[in-house]
């Protein structure tokens, strides 16, 4: 008589879970499994599907931990701690304008998407307030590596049906700065939810200072969003410099014809990505982000 459910949220020894009729429940962890578990923290992570026996209609025990994926998890002095499992998308949402959009942002969510196996996609809200055709290179750019890009106005609507077409039934965890909208959106895919809409900062880059708790949003057709602080802030997590082009779907082909087996791609001899970039078979602008990314997030954090 083991229930199913999800583990919405961890805290201590005891998780949040709710079955698969929405009840929500209390429950302690089996002993055996928090020994099986490598740091003893990650034995049952948010996003898990568990089987769990219910000792009351609010309190349980967590039996068993269904085999995950899509993990998303963050290494630190060389334990991993997992942030979520199961999940199906990371969707990062940017603002066309207000705060302008960022590449930059973008490019670092779309390499811990390929670093964590995460399917990404992208979404553009706030397309209300500019000309769409604006967005038509950057956007182009994205799709031509395969990312699903979304233009969406929790404003007016549009691309609202879409993405509540494509969360249905899947894990997501958000990624996104600040003000870009994503509560707002939230509430337009899941009528009801009535999120706490805030403000957009005027100091873009920090966002406001508030910091608020992880949250799962069940949606009522099935799946879940996640909203995660430290995933919604903008690191790069253990990723090394010699790493990241070969995150990088256009640069990914050429790493392996470098001269030396760990190029970084900026000034080395005998560089295929840079061969590839001089002749066009790589997007310079794409280099350019790979420069920005490594120059300031990667060797800058490394001293
Ligand atoms: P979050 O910090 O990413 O959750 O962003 P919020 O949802 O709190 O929205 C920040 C601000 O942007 C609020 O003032 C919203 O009303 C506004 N906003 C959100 N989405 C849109 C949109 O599609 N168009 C316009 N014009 N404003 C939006
Ligand atoms: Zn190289």
């Amino acid at each position: 008589n083991l229930l199913y459910g999800r583990v919405i949220s961890v805290h201590g020894l005891k998780c949040r879970v709710l079955d698969d009729q929405g009840n929500a429940f209390e429950c302690a962890i089996r002993q055996v499994l928090k020994s099986m578990s490598i740091d003893g923290r990650t034995a049952v992570v948010a996003g898990d599907r568990v089987r769990f026996r219910a000792e009351s209609s609010i309190d349980g025990m967590i039996e068993q931990v269904e085999p995950r994926h899509g993990i998303i998890s963050r290494t630190s002095r060389g334990q991993q701690h997992i942030l979520v499992a199961n999940v199906d998308y990371l969707l990062i949402i940017a603002s066309a304008a207000s705060p302008e959009i960022k590449p930059v942002l973008i490019d670092r969510f779309l390499l811990t998407a390929a670093q964590c196996n995460v399917q990404p996609i992208l979404v553009v809200n706030k397309v209300d307030l500019i000309e769409p055709v604006l967005l038509q290179q950057l956007i182009g750019v994205y799709a031509s590596l395969g990312t699903r890009v979304l233009m969406t106005s929790a404003e007016t609507g549009v691309g609202v049906d879409y993405l509540r077409h494509l969360l249905a039934g899947k894990q997501t965890v958000l990624a996104g700065q600040s003000g870009v909208g994503k509560s707002s959106l939230l509430n337009e895919v899941q009528p009801g939810l009535g999120l706490a809409v805030g403000r957009v900062s005027d100091d873009n880059d920090k966002g406001r200072h508030t910091t608020t708790a992880s949250r799962l949003i069940p949606l009522d057709a099935g799946g879940a969003v996640f909203d995660t602080p430290g995933i919604r802030q903008f690191k790069l997590w253990d990723i090394s410099a010699s790493e990241v082009a070969g995150l990088m779907p256009d640069l990914r082909p050429y790493v392996s014809a470098c001269r030396y087996p760990d190029c970084l791609h900026l000034s080395e001899d005998d560089c295929a990505v840079k061969n590839a970039v001089a002749d066009g078979r790589v997007d310079a602008r794409r280099y350019d982000a790979y420069c920005h990314l490594l120059e300031n997030d990667l060797l800058l954090d490394s001293i």
